[in-house]
C-alpha cells in the first residue's frame, strides 16, 4: 500500500538492524486518516470473504482493528496479555513469546466472544516471527471457529512468520513487506500487483 509506505519512510525510525519504530502513526500516536485508508484496503483484500469478527491482540493491534471493523461491520475481540479479575473464568489461552521483550506470556479470550460459527480475521500491526498470530490462531482452533486470513499493517519480510502462515495455506494480506532494515535503509519487498495500490 503506496501511501503506508511512503508514512514509513517518512516517518519510521530503525532500531538495530531489526526493528522498526512507527510510533509517530501507528504504535503511540495514531493517523486516523491513515488507519482509515488501511481499514478500507483489508476491506478490499477480503471483500468477497463472509467475515463475523476480527480478532486481535492488546494494545496495538486494537486501534487499527476498531477502525478496520466498521467496513466490515462486525465486532472486534481483543486477546487480553495480563491477568485481569474482570476476565470471565471460562477463557481460551495460549502462549505467545513476545519478539520485542523477549519473554513468554499468556494471551486469554473468554469463551463466550468466540464461537463455532463464527468466520474470523485476525488483524495485528506487525508480523515478525508469527508468535502473536500463532497464538491468535491457535485460540480461534479452540474454539472451534473459522480462520478467514491475517492481515496484518506491517510484514518484516526478512523474519519467517509470513513464510509460515502462507506456506500453510492461510490467506495473509500485509499492507507492507519490508525486505530488510539493514544500513539503517527500510528496503520494501513489492508483491506484484499490490505497490501502486
Ligand atoms: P511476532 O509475534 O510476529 O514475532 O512479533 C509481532 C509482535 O511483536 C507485534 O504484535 C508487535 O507488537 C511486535 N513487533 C515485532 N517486530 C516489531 C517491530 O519491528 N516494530 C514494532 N513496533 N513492533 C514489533
Amino acid at each position: 500500500m503506496k501511501l503506508l509506505q511512503e508514512k514509513i519512510l517518512k516517518e519510521g525510525r530503525i532500531e538495530g538492524s531489526d526493528i522498526l519504530k512507527v510510533d509517530s502513526f501507528l504504535n503511540h500516536q495514531m493517523d486516523i486518516d491513515l488507519l482509515n485508508e488501511m481499514g478500507k484496503e483489508f476491506k478490499r483484500r477480503f471483500k468477497d470473504k463472509k467475515i463475523t469478527k476480527i480478532l486481535t491482540i492488546e494494545a496495538s493491534g486494537i486501534g487499527i482493528s476498531c477502525i478496520a471493523a466498521q467496513y466490515f461491520n462486525v465486532p472486534v475481540v481483543f486477546a487480553k496479555k495480563s491477568d485481569s479479575r474482570n476476565l470471565d473464568k471460562e477463557v481460551f489461552e495460549s502462549k505467545v513469546t513476545s519478539f520485542t521483550k523477549g519473554k513468554d506470556y499468556i494471551i486469554k479470550v473468554s469463551k463466550r466472544y468466540l464461537r463455532e460459527e463464527d468466520d474470523i480475521l485476525i488483524i495485528d500491526d506487525f508480523l515478525a516471527n508469527g508468535q502473536a498470530i500463532f497464538g491468535l490462531k491457535d485460540i480461534v482452533k479452540q474454539a472451534g471457529s473459522n480462520l478467514v486470513g491475517v492481515g496484518i499493517v506491517i510484514e518484516k519480510g526478512f523474519q519467517n512468520g509470513g513464510k509460515i502462515l502462507r506456506d500453510s495455506g492461510i490467506q495473509l494480506e500485509s499492507l507492507a513487506i519490508i525486505k530488510s532494515l539493514e544500513n539503517n535503509q527500510i528496503i520494501f519487498e513489492e508483491k506484484k500487483g499490490e505497490e501502486n495500490k
